[in-house]
């Protein structure tokens, strides 16, 4: 029996965008079929670890491209975990990611407005890997059997809005996926996806990383068949794998391009652009690891949301053992992306004993040491590339502060900071603290909703008069970090942080201090009872007659309005 589907409607829209989308570089369908035919095996080896009754053979894992340029199709398949019926309905038939909604909406004015540069790039944000063949193809059908279970289905679809799925009976275990290529792309003789060269340059430039074999068009008895003009006799001989298979965090770091570290990053983070930032760095000695980390040049589109995933994979001596390796990587860092691999672990280990995990902590410590280390170098050396990534993730570094007692200096280090010394630029800490005129001796900020809004607060006047400078914290987060964060600086050199509009900042000497007010303030604060604690006279007011100052210790403003609106 065959049901007609159909796309969840923000599913439907992504795909129309995407084969309407006039996005130069089609030969990235076949990078991400295979990434996620990778990923099934990856998932499939993980399985078979913990679950010993799976009671499935894991000793010949690959992926295996056939082409057959009669038919003018392309298959990519695995025999990785496979999907159930309902996991194809879900993963393929909708996009469940957290900031789907409002990305879309993004890409519609983009499109709208004729901006074609910033609607691949929206759509990148997806990682909508499957959908991109659609780019190539007319059609594409699917089958697909879950490890471990029986039953296949097989899925099809013109990616018009429907896609029909049917029951399978003896389907092989994994997925196999078949492009049938459009018509119009048969003449590209270097975009002719049917052509075995084609397929064979494509698989090389961008995933010859993959640790899974690469197959093309393998015969059962073990040669090799790459159509009758291919004449490499070497690839003949049986059924060489025509990726090389290295992991590049081993590999010699002068061997490995840029180009090539940005392909891996594309694969590890689901992301089409390239990465803002590469580190690399190993611990030798007792315990040995190697770590390849990226910062994103923009934020995944889940950041702020609170399913985000966390991007590292953890590796123990070149297998895949675990995506989203919490215990590696603190929260706060979500939108580092990258691999570990860990010499002396049990390829076996649980989410749950990894957190237990004595070196999983310290490289833990070490790799939170390192982005930070290179997040406040990268200031120094590319202004440009630091704006950009505080721009899109410096929310979520911030709060580190809220979590990470240990690195709280270094992400301050790490952290900019919009002030009164300049409308247009941020400044760090280190320089705020330089500019400090004689007599200062707090860091002054206040937070508000934007900049506008704290800006025009009377509380400021009095600073600016006299010269002291400061910070404007408009992010959701500042506002709970300062009431934790004591103070910048270590040792004597440390400077507390303070609120301009709390307690009694006190601007002046004594003797500027007008005198005979003290009945009328006595009169107001009785008058005033009811809403005020106290009346007193400020210096911190130079055009505005009067304003409202909390307590010393008591909540920050924002945070006061938003109990209130909450009833409490
Ligand atoms: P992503 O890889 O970023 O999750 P994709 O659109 O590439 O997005 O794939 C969507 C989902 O479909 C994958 O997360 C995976 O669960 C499932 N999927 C795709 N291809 C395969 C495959 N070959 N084997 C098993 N599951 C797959
Ligand atoms: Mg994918």
């Amino acid at each position: 029996m065959t049901e007609t589907i159909e796309f969840q409607a923000e599913a439907r829209q992504l795909l129309q965008l995407m084969i309407h989308s006039i996005y130069s570089d089609k030969d990235v369908f076949l990078r991400e079929l295979i990434s996620n035919a990778s990923d099934a095996l990856d998932k499939l080896r993980m399985e078979s670890y913990r679950d010993k009754d799976l009671g499935v053979d894991t000793s010949d894992l690959h992926v295996e491209l056939r082409t057959d340029s009669a038919a003018r199709t392309i298959t990519i398949a695995d025999n990785g975990i496979g999907m159930s019926r309902d996991d194809v309905v879900t993963l393929i038939g909708t996009i469940a990611k957290s900031g789907t909604a409002e990305t879309l909406a993004k890409l519609r004015e983009a499109q709208a407005s004729g901006s074609e540069e910033v609607t691949a790039e929206l759509i990148g944000q997806f990682g909508i890997g499957f959908y991109s063949s659609f780019m190539v193809a007319d059609r594409v059908e699917m089958t697909t059997r879950r490890a471990g279970t029986d039953g296949g289905v097989h899925w099809e679809s013109a990616g018009e809005g429907t896609y029909e799925l049917s029951e399978v009976a003896d389907a092989p275990q994994g997925t196999s996926i078949t492009v049938h290529l459009k018509a119009e792309d048969a003449e590209d003789n270097l975009h002719d996806y049917a052509d075995p060269a084609v397929v064979k340059r494509i698989v090389k430039r961008y995933s010859d990383f993959i640790t899974w074999p690469i197959l093309l068009n393998p015969t059962a008895d073990g040669a090799v068949v790459e159509g009758a003009e291919e004449e490499d006799s070497e690839q003949e001989a049986s059924n060489e794998p025509i990726n090389s298979r290295k992991a590049l965090w081993a590999r010699p770091r002068s061997e490995v391009s840029d180009e090539e570290y940005a392909e891996f990053y594309r694969h590890v983070s689901h992301d089409w652009q390239e990465p803002l930032e590469t580190m690399r760095f190993t611990g030798e000695g007792t315990f040995e690891y190697q770590a390849l980390l990226f910062l994103p040049a923009h934020a995944p589109m889940d950041l702020y949301y609170r399913d985000a995933k966390r991007g590292v994979q953890l590796y123990v001596k070149r297998v895949f053992v675990m995506e989203d390796c919490e215990a590696l990587v603190p929260e706060y860092l979500r939108f580092v992306k990258g691999v570990v691999d860990a010499q002396d672990l049990s390829l076996n280990v649980s989410r749950e004993i990894l957190q237990q995990d004595r070196q999983i902590q310290l490289i833990r410590k070490r790799l939170v040491k390192r982005v930070l280390q290179t997040i406040t170098a990268l200031r120094g050396e590319d202004a440009e590339k630091y704006d950009t990534f505080w721009r899109e993730c410096g929310r979520a570094l911030k709060e580190g502060l809220l979590s990470d007692q240990d690195n709280t200096q270094a992400i301050l280090e790490a952290s900019s900071f919009a002030s009164t010394h300049d409308p247009e630029k941020l400044t760090t800490l280190a320089d705020y603290v330089a500019r400090m005129p004689e007599g200062q001796e707090s860091i002054y900020y206040v937070t508000g909703e934007s900049r506008a809004a704290v800006e025009n607060s009377p509380h400021i006047e009095a600073f600016r008069a006299k010269g002291y400078e400061v910070l404007l914290l408009t992010d959701q987060v500042d506002e709970v970090w300062v009431g934790m964060v004591p103070s910048y600086g270590a040792g004597d050199d440390a400077k507390p942080f303070a609120s301009i509009a709390q307690g009694d900042v006190d601007l002046a000497d004594d003797a500027e201090k007008p005198e005979g007010f003290d009945d009328l303030l006595s009169w107001m604060t009785t008058t005033l009872a009811d809403d005020v604690s106290e009346v007193r006279l400020s210096t911190r007011l130079t055009t505005s007659p009067a304003c409202l100052v909390g307590e010393v210790g008591g909540l920050p403003p924002q945070l006061e309005q938003m109990m209130r609106s909450m009833g409490q």
